[in-house]
């Protein structure tokens, strides 16, 4: 039995997906004391059960501690089988975070499988729909896994009613992942996406962040989109002979749009400014597969506490090894 404390490093909902994952993929059982141990409104959110529930039911586990709010949880984990699975959040919390958790685990499984998610798919301090599809999912195919997802519905905080369905085809071919040069600039482009949303906050958006950036006016975009609440998200993408890194600031009640523009732009601008191949966010992501797959290399900026705290899950549960190296002023390389 793995016990992994909660509170550790970051102390966030990270320790619990990851492990999650982890413990169904090896075979371990595991438990979790101080689940989210320091965030302000420690346990289990809607967001955590979910994936809690719906990794014990893909593995026929048993899961102990499946409630709202719960500080201790355990997964006995069982054989993971493929098949049509339907979870949903139940309110606005991330299902992107919850494919996060149960996409991995059915790459492992004796069978094709489908797996739609309910709930937000653009939440803030979580990947948006367009992160997974276009960051995340290219670098799981380079690694040798196989996944296709689609959004069916758009979902924003706080309303949510978002849906994503995920086709993920198991297979043992795995490639090393190895990225240490960014290559050249290819493309650099803004999408201002909308949602019940009066005004012209996309355009403001876009004319302050595509100014500061340099954005010709044909590479900045509106999109509308239908779902039940309001939203906004302003999107930033960067293509390199490496792949694409995508940006994304919410607008929310209170935040001016030259506000959410100009935070956007301070992000680009440092990830163009270090030099890296992997952004902050999708680094953290990569290790996971990583571990899971034939390892690999890769360059980003200095890594987060929430990417170290992922990397000492990954050595609770595997014998893979995970080191950032100082590599020059603002850059690492992540070894896994
Ligand atoms: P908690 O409330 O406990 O912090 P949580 O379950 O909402 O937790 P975190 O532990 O903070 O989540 O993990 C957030 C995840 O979302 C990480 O995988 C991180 O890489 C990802 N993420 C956050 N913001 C972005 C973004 N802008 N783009 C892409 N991915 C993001």
């Amino acid at each position: 039995m793995i016990t992994i404390d909660g509170s550790k490093g970051e102390g966030g909902g990270q320790i619990l997906r990851s492990s999650l994952a982890l413990s169904a993929i090896t075979g371990q059982p595991m438990r979790i004391k101080n689940v989210r141990g320091r965030r302000s409104k420690p346990g289990l959110l809607r967001q955590h059960l979910t994936a809690l529930k719906a990794t014990a039911e893909i593995c026929g586990g048993y899961a102990t501690g499946a409630e709202l709010g719960s500080g201790e949880i355990g997964l006995k984990p069982g054989t993971i089988r493929g098949g049509t699975y339907e979870f949903s959040v139940g309110s606005a919390g991330s299902a992107m975070l919850v494919l996060q958790t149960v996409v991995p685990v059915l790459l492992f499984a004796d069978n094709v499988s489908t797996v739609t998610v309910s709930g937000g798919t653009h939440n803030m301090a979580s990947p948006p729909f367009d992160f997974f599809k276009e960051c995340y999912e290219p670098a799981l195919a380079r690694m040798g896994y196989d996944i296709d997802a689609k959004i069916n519905s758009w979902g924003f905080y706080p309303a949510g009613g978002g849906k994503v369905t995920v086709h993920v085809t198991p297979g043992s071919t795995r490639h090393t992942f190895h990225q240490t040069e960014r290559g050249e600039e290819t493309s650099r482009r803004l999408e201002a996406i909308v949602s019940n949303v009066k005004g012209k906050v996309a355009q403001r958006e876009l004319e302050t962040a595509g100014s500061a950036l340099k954005i010709a006016e044909d590479d900045r975009r509106v999109t509308s989109r239908r779902s039940p609440g309001p939203g906004n998200v302003l999107i930033g993408r960067l293509d390199y002979d490496w792949g694409r890194s995508l940006f994304c600031h919410f607008g929310r009640r209170g935040v001016s749009a030259e506000e959410v523009a100009g935070n956007l732009v301070d992000n680009m601008q440092a990830y163009i400014s270090s030099g890296a191949a992997i952004d902050e966010y999708l680094s953290d992501q990569l290790i996971l597969p990583m571990a899971l797959g034939s390892g690999g290399a890769f360059t980003t900026g200095q890594p987060s506490l929430h990417a170290q705290t992922h990397a000492e899950i990954i050595e609770h549960f595997t014998s893979r090894r995970v080191r950032f190296e100082k590599a020059g002023h603002e850059q690492y390389v992540c070894e896994v």
